[in-house]
């Protein structure tokens, strides 16, 4: 691990792919390092590589990939305009949920891939990213409509895409809808 701080995206993802921090490196496949446009002025945030992720690579391949897409669709933006990343860059065994200390060693790598991207925007889908940025005390229910600052970035809290969250509440879907908007808003404006 080097001390200094990574100078591009490229020496940052280089690191990250030997990332020995915390145990998760002894079970992933692969190491699932953030990707899109390097200029978003939108950078998304999962919570971590599920299977799929973990066999191919990518963030955000499957089921809750897909309806992603979808909700990226609909507010006028694809893949190649935004930036993904997950709080924890590799899969928890049986996609547990990914606990604090994982969370804690792969923190940099996240702070780093968002200080060399300079979003303006940052959308935390689900719980554990909402968490990650406003303090454990925070819900996706008590923070979501509305931004809140962090650092140079403001943040968004949404729903996770998964089938899971949706069909858990199907109202959810047009929650999500709502803060895709406001983000999308808020990154084309100056704040
Ligand atoms: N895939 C990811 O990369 N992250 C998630 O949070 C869920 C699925």
């Amino acid at each position: 691990m080097s001390d200094s701080p990574a100078v591009d995206l490229a020496a940052l993802r280089a690191e990250a792919l030997e990332c020995v921090r915390c145990p998760l490196a002894r079970s992933r496949k692969q190491v699932v390092f953030g990707e899109g446009n390097p200029d978003a002025g939108l950078l998304l945030v999962g919570e971590a590589p599920g299977g799929d992720e973990d066999a191919q690579g990518h963030p955000f391949l499957g089921a809750a990939g897909k309806n992603l897409d979808r909700f990226l669709a609909e507010i006028g933006l694809d893949r190649s305009d935004v930036y993904i990343a997950n709080v924890v860059m590799c899969r928890p065994p049986g996609n547990r949920p990914a606990r604090r200390a994982e969370m804690v060693a792969c923190a940099s790598y996240l702070d780093d891939q968002i200080r060399l991207i300079e979003p303006r925007v940052v959308i935390a889908l689900g719980a554990a990213p909402t968490k990650r940025f406003l303090g454990m005390e925070a819900t996706v229910a008590g923070s979501r409509g509305r931004s809140h600052r962090i650092g140079r970035a403001v943040l968004v809290p949404t729903y996770h895409p998964s089938p899971l969250s949706l069909n858990r509440a199907p109202e959810r879907r047009r929650l999500i809808q709502a803060d895709f908007l406001l983000a999308k808003g808020l990154a084309n404006r100056d704040l």
